[in-house]
Parts: C-alpha cells; sequence; structure tokens
C-alpha cells in the first residue's frame, strides 16, 4: 500500500497546481460573462466531506490524501518563517462600485479580479483575484482557532498562487469603554460592509453586489504587522500543493451579530488541520495504522475498571509498532 501511495503522489505532483480554489470552479477559473453561480461538489462534512476528497476524484484530488505539504496547519514555531510587512509589497485599491458576491455552497466569495489588487512576494507579482471566508479559521494560531479566517487569493499570470491568511476575531461592540479605550479594538469596516450583504446571498448559487468596499483600511491593518510564511497547498480539493501562504499576525475584529450573520450563511467550512510541512499525509497514516491494528485479547479475569488501562496500554503498543515500523514519530 505504501508503494501505490507513493507512485499515486509522484504522478499527481507531476501535475500543474490546478487553479481552483475553495469551489469548483472560482475566479481563477472564470466562467462566461453571464454564467450562473456554480455550487461546489465537495463538502465538509460525511461521505463529501475532507476525509474522503480525494474519492470524490481519485485522479484530480489524490494530494488530499497523499500530499506531505498539505494546508491548513498548526502555525506553531518551526512550521513558518516570519517575515517583517516590509519585506512584500501589498497594493489593493478600493472598490467604490461594490464588488460582485456569491455563494458557492461551500463558500461566499467576493471577486476581486478586475480591480487590480498588487501582491509582491519573494520578487513575483500576484494580483488578486478574490478572497473568501472559513468558519472556523483554517490555520490554528498557535493552537488557538479563531472564529474565522479570511483567505486573499493571488495568482501569477503563469497560474502560480499565493494566499494571504487573515484570522477573523470578534469583538464586544456592547462595551463603550473598551472602544473607547482600545480604539483598534473595534470592528472591520471592511467586513462589517462586506456581510451587511450576506443576507442576500444565502442560497448557494446566488449572488449580489456588495457596497462600496474601502481596501485601505485592510491594507494598511496588514502592513502594521507581519506574515507567518510557508508554502502549502490548497485547503479545497484538489489540493494542489506549491501555494505561497502568508498568514497575517494581525487580526481583524467582527461584531458579534455580523458574525452571527455571516456564520448562519457559511456553515462549517474548514479543512482539519494536516499534518507537520513535509512529514506523511494523516491520510496515509491513518491508513497504515488502521492496517496495523490487531484484535485484543482481554484477560477473562480482568477487573470491571481495567478496560479503560487496557485501551490506553494497547495504544501505546500500537504507536510503538509503527513507530518502529516507519522510524519515524506520530507526534
Ligand atoms: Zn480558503
Amino acid at each position: 500500500m505504501q508503494s501505490v501511495f507513493s507512485h499515486l503522489f509522484l504522478l499527481a505532483a507531476s501535475v500543474t497546481p490546478a487553479l481552483a480554489f475553495c469551489g469548483a470552479h472560482t475566479h481563477l477559473d472564470r466562467r462566461v460573462e453571464g454564467e450562473g453561480v456554480t455550487i461546489s461538489s465537495f463538502g465538509y462534512t460525511g461521505t463529501n466531506g475532507p476525509l474522503l476528497w480525494t474519492q470524490l476524484n481519485t485522479t484530480e484530488n489524490e494530494l488530499c490524501s497523499t500530499g506531505t505539504n498539505q494546508s491548513p496547519i498548526n502555525m506553531v514555531e518551526g512550521q513558518f518563517q516570519l517575515i517583517s510587512a516590509s519585506d512584500v509589497e501589498l497594493a489593493i485599491p478600493d472598490v467604490p462600485e461594490g464588488a460582485p458576491f456569491e455563494n458557492l455552497g461551500t463558500n461566499v466569495e467576493v471577486v476581486m479580479k478586475d480591480v487590480g489588487g498588487q501582491f509582491v512576494l519573494e520578487g513575483k507579482n500576484y494580483t488578486l483575484e478574490q478572497f473568501h471566508f472559513h468558519h472556523p479559521s483554517e490555520h490554528i494560531d498557535n493552537n488557538v482557532s479563531l472564529p474565522m479566517e479570511m483567505h486573499m487569493v493571488f495568482s501569477t499570470e503563469a497560474k502560480e498562487i499565493a494566499v494571504i491568511g487573515v484570522y477573523v476575531d470578534l469583538v464586544d461592540t456592547t462595551s463603550i469603554l473598551e472602544l473607547h479605550i482600545l480604539p483598534r479594538a473595534t470592528p472591520s469596516t471592511l467586513l462589517e460592509t462586506i456581510f451587511s450583504s450576506v443576507g442576500e446571498i444565502a442560497t448557494p448559487g446566488t449572488s449580489t453586489t456588495t457596497k462600496p468596499l474601502v481596501m485601505s483600511e485592510l491594507v494598511d491593518l496588514l502592513k502594521a504587522g507581519s506574515f507567518q510564511r510557508y508554502t502549502g497547498s490548497l485547503t479545497t480539493p484538489p489540493c494542489s500543493e506549491s501555494v505561497e501562504w502568508s498568514v497575517a499576525t494581525e487580526k481583524l475584529l467582527l461584531s458579534k451579530a455580523t458574525y452571527q450573520a455571516a456564520r448562519d450563511v457559511i456553515g462549517f467550512n474548514a479543512r482539519y488541520p494536516q499534518g507537520n510541512l513535509g512529514e506523511q499525509n494523516l491520510l496515509s497514516m491513518a491508513i497504515t495504522a488502521a492496517q496495523a491494528e490487531t484484535p485484543v485479547e482481554v484477560p477473562a479475569e480482568t477487573p470491571a475498571e481495567a478496560p479503560a488501562n487496557a485501551t490506553a496500554a494497547t495504544a501505546v503498543r500500537r504507536r510503538q509498532r509503527l513507530q518502529k515500523k516507519r522510524g519515524t514519530s506520530l507526534e
């Protein structure tokens, strides 16, 4: 099985990274003008969920279960390189006429393809295509999950992909005192503006136009902080790798009422945290572990309280067997 997975991985890795991101189609692969919003075929729960994304299309989605640099990840020390915002260039014009805002079924997306947003990362020029939202956050901020995460998707002419991830936290707007003492602890005007229209696209496949978007607030916020850089993957099928991630250290804030309105439309759309970069894919690892499992013999005279201990001891033995077999740690 191991060799089969390795073979499939090599095959999949040789394919040019697909253009889709967070949707069966996205604006990296723009639909014909006038065509409706296409609803994504994958999902986040049950048999359409991330454990079985490869099975939805065993050819295109192979990397979801074999890739070794998959996203999202727990952003702990050692998994990323911290870079200053001064090391990148980010410029996104305001959108006074508003932007298309679409419900893809798995996500709500603001189309920014024609706005001309630019991101220069490590000497490469990327153009802003769209941004969308995950609930809850996909990346884990040093072991902590945040209420939401915004993904700003950029691409080069050669269709290389860079994504800026921005965590979204909640702010209590009922506390007047807090707003006076901590002027930055106010809801993001940009997010409040975008989500003021989210009720208009409550039904998957529908679209609307946002109110005028002032992007400078977001750009200024990101430029005031740093980015956690790593090279990972799309967090949706086909899970293509070589995606350049920059997760912002600065967070956007959202009022509770607006968060609830967005949450009720977005639902649940976060892929589970993947393994450490460069290590075996968790799904491949799980298959190996399941195959290595052997029936446990519990002595007939085992006291009533013993099963828990027996289970723990069995788990330890199984872990030791696997570590010995692979020569790696499961931690
Ligand atoms: Zn995303």
